[in-house]
């Protein structure tokens, strides 16, 4: 079946990715003109890696990916006012 998947964020793409996988015809169209290129730190937990894992994507995002040891809040002059063990 022919499917047009409207939006290029995680979900479109994953959607096309198992839709074609599943013998679909996915169309996935965007309506930004580039992708992001600033990047921004996501957590990435739960069902999500599952999914990630079984797309055989888990690697590349582990490599690509930060290890957060800890979060902090600090004051103006740098003195740790706060933490979190993520
Ligand atoms: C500040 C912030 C921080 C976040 N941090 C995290 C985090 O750390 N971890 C986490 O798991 N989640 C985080 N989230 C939530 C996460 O970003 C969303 O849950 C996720 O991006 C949703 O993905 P999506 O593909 O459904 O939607 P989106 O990422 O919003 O993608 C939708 C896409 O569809 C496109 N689109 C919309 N309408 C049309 C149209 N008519 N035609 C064509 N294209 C269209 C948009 O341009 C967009 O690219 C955060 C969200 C925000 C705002």
């Amino acid at each position: 079946m022919k499917v047009l998947v409207v939006g290029g964020g995680i979900a479109g793409p994953t959607l096309a990715y198992w839709l074609k996988r599943s013998g679909h015809e996915p169309t996935l169209i965007e309506r930004s003109p580039a992708l992001r290129e600033g990047g921004y730190p996501v957590d990435f937990w739960g069902s999500g890696f599952e999914v990630a894992d079984r797309m055989g994507i888990l690697p590349r995002l582990m490599d690509e990916g930060y290890r957060v040891r800890e979060v902090r809040e600090v004051s103006a002059s740098g003195r740790r006012i706060a933490h979190m063990d993520p």
